[in-house]
């Protein structure tokens, strides 16, 4: 078993981030700063002469409408699971971010960019060992048709089976069920964007929200079709979608888990109340070093970020070559 599983990581250097927030439309800048061993991901907002650290953590979640917000004193750091999943799926295990707004830049609405980002940084072994929290019993949260299952996961690794159902002809009922594995996050799941319908915009920006929201950050449906010219990136891109969101909730949870989760028509609320659930119903609570988990942490590269054929990220970021390294 090698280093990528057993030991803790965290970025190589710092790196910056410029980007429009989806809900204030404001711009944005977010700094990844590595961080020492058993830190987590910790968010850091300057406003002025103030600096409020909070840990991206189940316990400091203040808001799971729309997006995940991690809170401070009444305020917050909003849309951070893109990020966190992009942290989880590159096998980030500490880092501080720093951001200068209420909100994580919402990027092209998936986590690709944020991944290139921390392999420009590189990925790097820390001297702490990596430990897991193991899903050791049967948690359940179901409300209406939707229902969110988390169980032991009889081979050690973490398996995810979403499924979603959109009464409209391009979404329908799609499912995916995913096991992870760092270089397949990167090709499968971390292109995958999010994802809106016409009908709700007008509502949301009435409300103050998605006013950052556009075709070049969420996949936006009308009654009929789909309006970004450049079409879907996978033909079940929305339920990939949804599997992105719930690796950076999962990552609320502080450890990487070892589990079997089975969710049909789950969101952020419903994934932070099974969080909740697992934390605090269950009796036994197991944080594992590693023993047999099979999940693959082998850092990915910018091979498996150039062979997801996407070529939107951010304007302000290079691209790969043909040989996988960069541009500059
Ligand atoms: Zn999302």
């Amino acid at each position: 078993m090698g280093d990528s599983i057993i030991l803790e990581h965290t970025v190589g250097r710092k790196v910056v981030y410029e980007g429009i927030g989806l809900h204030t439309g404001r711009n944005i800048c977010i700094t990844i700063h590595p961080a020492p061993p058993l830190t987590g991901i910790v968010f850091k907002r300057s406003r002025r002469f103030i600096k409020e650290s909070v840990k991206a953590s189940y316990e400091n979640i203040s808001q799971s409408v729309l997006a995940t917000t991690i809170g401070f004193n009444g305020t917050g750091v909003s849309t951070v699971e893109h990020l966190l999943a992009a942290f989880m799926g590159c096998g980030i295990d500490n880092a501080i971010v720093e951001v200068n707004g209420p909100e994580i830049p919402i990027a092209d609405g998936s986590a690709i960019s944020y991944v290139k980002l921390i392999l420009d940084a590189g990925i790097v072994p820390q001297r702490s060992s990596r430990r897991f929290l193991v899903i050791h019993s049967t948690v359940e949260v179901r409300e209406g048709d939707a229902y969110l299952v988390a169980k032991p996961s009889p081979d050690r690794s973490l398996t995810i089976d979403y499924s979603i159902e959109f009464d409209h002809p391009l979404i329908g009922f799609q499912s995916i069920s995913w096991s992870f594995d760092s270089k397949r996050f990167v090709r499968e799941i971390a292109p995958a964007r999010t994802f809106g319908f016409l009908k709700d915009a007008s509502i949301l920006r009435t409300k103050g929200l998605a006013l950052g929201g556009s075709l070049d950050n969420v996949l936006v449906f009308d009654n009929h079709s789909l309006l970004n010219p450049e079409g879907f990136r996978f033909t079940d891109e929305c339920v990939r979608h949804k599997v992105l969101d719930l690796i950076g909730d999962i990552m609320l949870l502080g450890k990487p888990v070892i589990g079997h989760f089975i969710i049909h028509k789950g969101g952020h609320r419903l994934h932070h109340k099974l969080l909740r659930k697992i934390l605090t119903v269950l009796e036994e609570v197991y944080w594992e070093d590693v023993k047999d988990v099979v999940c693959n942490f082998a850092p990915p590269s910018n091979r498996d970020l150039f062979e997801t054929g996407v070529s939107g990220y951010s304007s302000s970021l290079e691209f790969p070559d043909s040989n996988g390294s960069l541009l500059k």
